[in-house]
């Protein structure tokens, strides 16, 4: 997991600019409440205040569009109630009875009132929105007296209950806290409707009658006396407040704690509250409800997408309890409504200036909107709409780089499924593709098996009817998600376009039993544990587990495909080249082998920033005569073994050098404490001992001997070749002799290499190390009359080098941040040993984010800024690199170049993503 579930650095900016934006509005008004409708507060910029959903209905209201009316009670309302006990400020009631008077007056109706009851809906809606992630409460208003109001003024009895019934049942719910006590068991409001409609031998909710409504009714009240001793309340405002307070409160449920982690949004931005006029969908069969983008969010192809339920409210779509209709089934349907729907599309795309996802309701023939906002779409989404709005000319080439999360370019480079295993593979059934990509894996049945399965090493598929907010974490710990009810609107899809998750939605042939764990598609019975694979691309389910592929992009890089046969390649290259037109950060990789090195450069990697030469050693009969160096006895015998190393290593380099054809490469010297590479167990020790021809017991003494309790703060880095300086020596022996082999010849290769230092703390120990090399740089161009291209450096990777970084720039032509060093030793935190309190750590936010994904910026940057201005004071023109883990990261990507790096250095596969953070972070920096 994690590929596309780590903010972007958009993100992090943005907080600067909306903390402050938000202040200021706070000095000037302390005003609460923003209305939409005939007249209209907010508009689009003002997200901060309003919440993504607030802004956008404003604005919506203001460009024309049908919107019911009602207003927005704003995040500074949500920072309030928590910093005072969950109390309001005293003006607001004041304030929220004003606009509820308004409402009233532009609709003619009263809220509370019996003759022409309103009814409103609650909504939450935070700044960047976080679907299904906060609760909502729709038909607020209805009691025991207006529904019969509602029921008189409608002529329709049958529809005032249905409101009534729906509005218990959400207000039981999550005012109330009316909920399924465990996992397995249902919803207690759906199990009695349940109950009813197997009673009446009735196939939908829409098929009951007033009467059947009525004792729903009954049934619901209840339900929720039992559960809270309390009834059900009468008072409208008492709703109101109820309803609003648990919007409040929803912003610090568990899913959405989970979710602002998933996505680093901050707990202070808070969440809106927006109270609106119902519009109703559940009216008759000349209304509707419904979802709709305006490109495909899946794939990201121009077709209007999106699905609707005749005669419904709108989280029956969303909570996929009925599997909805595709958009297109409309035109026949309700024609004039679907004209006026294609009409809205048009119109939002070329507002917005991107592809969006809207609500809508047809109430009686007549059409409303309730919310847009930019779609969440997949990776591969994105790039293709970026790319096609761009020629659209529905945005320039900076917003459509902007607009394509920098993780996501990763989608076009993940595995397919082999065609050939494909072909053999039995399919046992079909959804709608939901989240393209190849997942296999083991059947799990509920998010709890699939944690616990994923945590076992075991890839799942995560098999439900339907998923629900609370099944994230499972969600998250899957390969992919496959449901047998709800549309592409449903839960399980949003969060797979959100998470890029594979997935297939509303498989309707196959049916999955909790009770028993099976999953049966037409004669195929499979239980939990059982392999399947789902094809998140064509929506086709298999039976076991298929092989994998490369992916288009790395075959038309490879050369085994033709550029023109993928569409996949042409986004991919489209956006790859706007990058590298926009940025000003090089972007490096981290390779040990020139198989390494050359998928790097195929993937766009401007040079080597980091060759790790001690995975050099591991291999083969090279790990013997290493261990024979670690063990000798001295120095006459250390160098007979570093004699035998050196043509391995000189080859190696020959290796790299010729793969990165010209490029810089930079080599670090030998770095990890000597007993990493020592055999832990007996039996082999005793083989090494006699390969080598000495005493076991000298082999045990030896390994005692370099026992440390705290290898990592210990002799390692740069220590080692200070004490064993002949190491040092064999090593850029090795390195000039290459680079003199491969400099000479027909195909002579002009060789920059940059030799570095690791762990530096102090100029001294680069000054020793230094020494060393440019002596033997000297010997070896002398010997073979020609002269190497050549730097040396050092790593910045503890607190002291970045400190005293004037002082040791004295010594270095660059520094290269170790920014996983520097983590560890500026947090006094080993990264392997986080295990015992990170989740922990995590559940209370005490860090933003992983600290070694994502870069401290406000702890380690400090240090890194610091060594960069001193760095700069002393040699102005030194090269400057990051090679940590971080230089992967989009968000770290960012500060790398706000600080002024030259380059970053990061794995092959992530040098797509940095090439396009990079661009990304100049065009935001600009
Ligand atoms: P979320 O943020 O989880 O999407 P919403 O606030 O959008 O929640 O509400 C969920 C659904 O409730 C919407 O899709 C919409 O169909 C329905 N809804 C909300 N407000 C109204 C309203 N005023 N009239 C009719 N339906 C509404
Ligand atoms: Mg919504
Ligand atoms: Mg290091």
């Amino acid at each position: 997991m994690s590929k596309n579930t780590k903010a972007v650095a958009k993100k992090q900016v943005k907080t600067k600019a909306s903390t402050k934006k938000a202040t200021t509005i706070k000095s000037v008004a302390a005003n609460y409440v923003y209305a939409f409708g005939k007249k209209t507060d907010g508009n689009a910029t003002m997200r901060d205040l309003l919440g993504g959903k607030g802004a956008n209905l404003a604005e919506m209201a203001s460009i024309g569009l049908p919107v019911p009316p009602g207003f927005t009670i704003s995040t500074e309302v949500c920072g309030y109630y928590y910093d005072n006990g969950k109390t309001y400020p005293a003006s607001l009631s004041k304030s929220v009875l004003k606009a509820i008077k308004q409402i009233e007056s532009q609709l003619g109706k009263s809220f509370g009132g019996r003759s022409n009851p309103l009814l409103v809906s609650v909504r939450s809606g935070a700044r960047d929105s976080m679907p299904g992630m906060m609760d909502t409460i729709l038909n607020l208003g209805l009691n025991d007296v207006t529904v019969e109001g509602l029921a008189e003024i409608s002529g329709n009895p049958r529809f005032a209950w249905d409101c009534y019934r729906r509005f218990i049942q959400m207000y039981g719910d999550v005012v109330m806290g009316v909920q399924a006590r465990s996992e397995e068991e249902e919803d207690p409001f759906h199990e009695i409707l349940e109950k009813m409609k197997r009673k009446l031998k009735v196939e939908t909710d829409s098929d009951l009658s007033t009467e059947n409504l009525k004792a729903l009714v009954d049934q619901y009240k209840a339900l929720i006396r039992k559960r809270t001793r309390s009834a059900f309340p009468q008072d409208v405002f008492e709703q109101l407040w109820g309803a609003t307070s648990a919007v409040f409160s929803s912003w610090r449920n568990e899913r959405a704690i989970l979710y602002r982690q998933q996505y680093a949004i901050p707990a202070e931005w808070g969440t809106a509250v927006n109270i609106q006029a119902m519009v109703f969908g559940n009216a008759g069969d000349d209304s509707a409800t419904g979802v709709a983008f305006t490109r495909d969010p899946a794939n990201g192809e121009k077709v209007f997408y999106g699905e609707y339920l005749i005669n419904a409210q709108g989280e029956d779509v969303v909570a996929g309890v009925r599997t909805p209709n595709a958009i297109a089934k409309l035109a026949d349907e309700l024609p004039q409504s679907y004209r006026d729907l294609e009409k809205v599309r048009n119109k939002l795309e070329k507002h917005f200036k991107d592809m969006q996802d809207f609500e809508f309701t047809i109430e009686g023939g007549r059409l409303f909107i309730l919310q847009t906002r930019n779609g969440k779409r997949t990776g591969l989404a994105a790039v293709r709409i970026a790319v096609e709005m761009q020629r659209e000319r529905l945005m320039s080439q900076e917003t459509a780089l902007l607009k394509i999360p920098a993780e996501s370019i990763d989608s076009l480079l993940v595995p397919v499924f082999d065609s050939k295993a494909l072909k053999a593979a039995p399919n046992i059934g079909k959804g709608l593709p939901a989240g393209p990509g190849a997942a296999t894996g083991r059947i799990a049945f509920t998010a709890a098996t699939a944690e616990a399965e994923t945590r076992k090493g075991n890839k799942v598929v995560l098999c439900r009817n339907e998923t629900s907010p609370d099944d994230l974490k499972g969600m998250l710990h899957s390969q992919g998600i496959l449901t047998s009810r709800g549309g592409v609107s449903s839960h399980a899809a949003l969060v797979a376009r959100q998470l890029g998750k594979v997935c297939i939605c509303g498989a309707s042939e196959v049916v999955i039993n909790y009770e028993k764990k099976t999953l049966t598609a037409g004669k195929v019975v499979l239980k939990e544990g059982d392999y399947i694979s789902i094809d998140g691309s064509t929506g086709l389910i298999y039976k076991g587990m298929i092989e994998s592929a490369d992916s288009e992009v790395k075959r038309v890089l490879e050369g085994s495909l033709k550029a023109n046969k993928s569409y996949t390649y042409e986004l991919f290259q489209t956006v790859m080249s706007w990058a590298d037109k926009h940025r000003t950060l090089n972007v490096r990789t981290n390779a040990d082998t020139p198989a390494m090195a050359k998928q790097a450069v195929a993937f766009g990697a401007e040079g080597i920033g980091l060759c790790r030469t001690e995975h050099m050693f591991f291999d083969g009969e090279r790990i013997d005569i290493m261990r024979q160096m670690i063990l000798a006895a001295d120095e006459v015998q250390r160098r007979s073994a570093l004699k035998k190393l050196l043509p391995f290593q000189k080859k190696d380099f020959v290796g790299l050098f010729k793969a990165m054809e010209g490029r810089p490469v930079t080599i670090r010297l030998l770095d990890p404490p000597l007993h990493e590479f020592l055999p832990h167990d007996d039996v082999v020790r005793r083989q090494l001992a006699e390969k080598l021809g000495v005493p076991f017991d000298f082999v045990i003494d030896r390994i005692k001997a370099l026992h440390e309790e705290n290898p990592m703060l210990g002799c390692r880095g740069c220590r080692l070749g200070i004490i064993y300086p002949e190491i040092t020596e064999m090593q850029a022996r090795a390195l000039f002799e290459a680079a003199a082999q491969v400099s000479k010849g027909k195909k002579a290769i002009k060789i920059k290499a940059e030799i570095m230092i690791p762990l530096v703390g102090f100029r001294a120990e680069l000054a020793d190390q230094l020494a060393i090399v440019h002596r033997v740089a000297a010997e070896v161009m002398k010997k073979h009359k020609i002269k190497i291209d050549y730097l040396v450096g050092t790593m910045i990777e503890v607190p002291r080098a970045a400190i005293t970084a004037d002082e040791i720039a004295h010594e270095a032509d660059f520094f290269s941040f170790g920014t996983n060093d520097l983590t560890q030793t500026t947090l006094g935190l080993s990264r392997d040993d986080m295990g015992l309190f990170y989740d922990q750590y995590q559940s209370k936010e005490i860090y933003n984010q992983n600290p070694f994904a994502s870069l401290d910026q406000t702890g380690v940057g400090k240090l890194v800024e610091l060594a960069v201005e001193r760095g700069r004071q002393t040699k102005p023109n030194i090269k400057l690199g990051i090679c940590g883990e971080h230089a992967g990261d989009p968000m770290s990507i960012d500060f790398c170049h706000r600080t002024g790096l030259n380059y970053v250095s990061c794995s092959p596969p992530r040098v797509p993503i940095a090439r396009l953070a990079a661009a990304q972070a100049r065009l935001r920096n600009k």
